[in-house]
């Protein structure tokens, strides 16, 4: 056999971003090592194994891209926690949504989970140098993602209703507006709480306009606060 071949899957899969440390992180997501929730749903164990998350944070943290752990991406936001976008992705599949709402793009990560399963996805991000960051993520993946520079807190009525909508910042109480653009058996996620830890509610939004509130975990993200920057 040629020798250069055999050298060329070894050389592949060296290196804190090869297939195997990604195969170590979903084990850790189904057994819940990191908070004993463990992820069930194949689907998405699936996206994390194949979605590349190390081209979502600065070269520089690339070899910690596939621990189970928020990661700094700039303007003091963050990557979420693995387990996070697995739970609050599992969540939101229940109700098999096809066109959903993300507030909050960050890094764009979470955007793209949602896209690779097939989802219409629309997003909305308030700072600008990071929503064309991950905008380039985007097309380098030649994924079809919807994207908006705003205060996500208005939500983006034009394309509503929404078969679910996903919050990856943190306020002290549910956004109404967004509420507003669920469409009846809709779902949301959003951690709800204080600046230090809140928890991950999930709603869904009846035939009759009332609300089922559900508290799914503890979580910490960094909070939705209001206007747009550059
Ligand atoms: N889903 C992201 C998580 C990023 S952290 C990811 O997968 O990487 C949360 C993001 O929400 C930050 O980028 C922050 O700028 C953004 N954010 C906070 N308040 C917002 C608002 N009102 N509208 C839109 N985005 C907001």
């Amino acid at each position: 056999m040629n020798p250069r071949l055999r050298m060329q899957p070894q050389a592949i899969g060296q290196g804190m971003t090869s297939q195997r440390v990604r195969d170590r992180l979903v084990e850790r997501l189904r057994e819940g090592a990191s908070n004993g929730q463990g992820i069930a749903d194949e689907r998405v164990l699936n996206v994390i194994r194949t979605l590349p998350r190390h081209l979502f944070v600065d070269e520089a943290l690339a070899s910690r891209a596939y621990e189970d752990t928020a990661l700094p991406i700039g303007h003091g936001q963050t990557i979420s926690q693995p387990w996070v976008v697995a739970r609050m992705t599992e969540v939101l599949l229940e109700n098999a949504p096809a066109k959903v709402l993300e507030v909050g793009t960050g890094s764009g990560y979470q955007a793209a989970v949602l896209a690779a399963l097939g989802l219409e996805v629309h997003t909305v991000e308030r700072i600008g140098e990071l929503l064309r960051q991950a905008r380039k993520r985007f097309r380098t993946l030649g994924m079809n993602i919807r994207s908006k520079h705003d205060d996500g807190r208005i939500g983006w009525p034009e394309h509503g209703p929404y078969d679910a909508i996903i919050v990856t910042a943190a306020a002290p109480a549910l956004v109404p507006a967004l509420v507003d653009q669920l469409r009846t058996g809709g779902g949301l996620g959003a951690p709800v709480g204080g600046s230090r830890s809140q928890a991950l509610v999930r709603l869904v939004r009846r035939e009759d306009g009332s609300v089922e509130e559900t508290r799914l975990a503890a979580v910490t993200f960094v909070p939705l606060l209001s206007g747009m920057i550059d």
